[in-house]
């Protein structure tokens, strides 16, 4: 029988997952759906055959709600998070898990309380073909052991809400967590440098930037971040091993001659760039709540990912390399 889902936050992403699980996927059907836009929530709601639901803790208590999906605005994530873990049912939390470090640690201490893995926080990247062959050459030995790798993250534009800060909370916050798992260690310090500032940046935006990460076993990771790159959206990542080099496949596109050219097509937008790691995320998520266990990014994922964001931002307000601690992981995440 397919699971039934509950949707909080119908905006862009939200509507985005709710046609994967009507359209693209199988196993899982949205019964209920909730917004703070009460008429976004019931018009999403309509078109599925689904019921809107008054409130989010409402869809999470509801008996028709197997499991819940959370895609509303990232400050309300703690709040739904925490209730999906009281009713015990399984939470799959788009990025970030919270805001915080310390609303992540409460999240995991629920979670470690209640004694069973309920959460999974969307860091899609991991479910990339492109990032999956990177993971196999590394866990396969093709190129030893890796020692440094160099990632660029560059969009066409931003609008102009965009702060310094979100470079590292909303952009390289995915390289934070892809790097994690491709690598399988933990960070120890980050530092930020500011190249030349491009001229297409707003006036209380610093762009490009230049996060240079560090791991335990003395790794080291620089990411370029170029949020007004102009020519389109491209995601860069070059492992470098003891014995090869491993880089992230170009997304495959056709290749043109055309206007006394030959090439492919830059992608500009980023939901394209990674439709395909959203459809098998999601479709693991289902079949591992029809199974019963947790498989994909956990709350400590979440909370390694905020607390190292936490250091980036440090690092971009001092100028300094910033330590970085996780303290101590528990058993349920091991
Ligand atoms: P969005 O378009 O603004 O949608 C968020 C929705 O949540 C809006 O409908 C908003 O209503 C609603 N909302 C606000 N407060 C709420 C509350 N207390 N309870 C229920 N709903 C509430 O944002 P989005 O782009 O979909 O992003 C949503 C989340 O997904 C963010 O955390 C974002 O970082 C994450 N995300 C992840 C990825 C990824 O690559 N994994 C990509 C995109 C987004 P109002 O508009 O009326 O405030």
């Amino acid at each position: 029988m397919a699971i039934r889902v509950g949707v909080i936050g119908t905006g862009a992403i939200g509507q985005d997952h709710i046609r994967r699980f009507s359209q693209a996927l199988s196993g899982a059907v949205v019964t209920a759906v909730s917004d703070i836009d009460d008429v976004r929530a019931r018009k999403v709601a309509k078109d599925i055959g689904g019921r809107a639901a008054a409130t989010g803790r409402e869809l999470i208590a509801a008996d028709d709600v197997d499991a819940v999906v959370v895609t509303s605005i990232g400050s309300t994530h703690e709040e739904y998070v925490l209730a999906a873990i009281a009713a015990g049912k399984t939470v799959f939390c788009e990025k970030p898990l919270a805001t915080t470090a310390a609303a992540c640690k409460r999240i995991i201490d629920a979670e470690v309380k209640h004694g069973k893995r309920l959460v999974q926080v969307g860091f899609m990247r991991r479910y990339d073909a492109g990032y999956r062959m990177l993971k196999n050459a590394v866990t396969t030995g093709r190129i030893g052991t890796p020692l440094m790798a160099h990632c660029a993250h560059r969009n066409p534009a931003v609008g102009d809400n965009y702060t310094t800060d979100m470079a590292i909370t909303d952009t390289v916050i995915h390289e934070i967590d892809v790097m994690r798992w491709l690598l399988d260690d933990e960070y120890v310090s980050a530092q930020i440098i500011y190249p030349k500032k491009t001229s297409k940046a707003s006036s209380h935006l610093a762009d490009p930037q230049i996060v240079l990460l560090e791991t335990s076993s003395g790794a080291r990771i620089d990411v370029e971040v170029f949020v007004n790159a102009v020519y389109g959206y491209d995601i860069q990542c070059e492992l470098v091993g003891e014995t090869g080099i491993a880089r992230l496949p170009e997304p495959s596109n056709v290749l043109m001659r055309s206007q006394g050219q030959l090439g492919v097509e830059i992608l500009t937008d980023w939901k394209q760039r990674f439709i395909g790691a959203y459809d098998v995320e999601l479709q693991d998520w289902i079949n591992a709540v029809t199974a019963g266990k947790a498989t994909g990014p956990s709350s400590w994922d979440g909370y390694a990912a905020a607390v190292t964001a936490d250091a980036c931002v440090k690092a971009q307000i001092t100028g300094k390399i910033v330590e970085i601690k996780l303290g101590e992981k528990p058993a349920l995440y091991r």
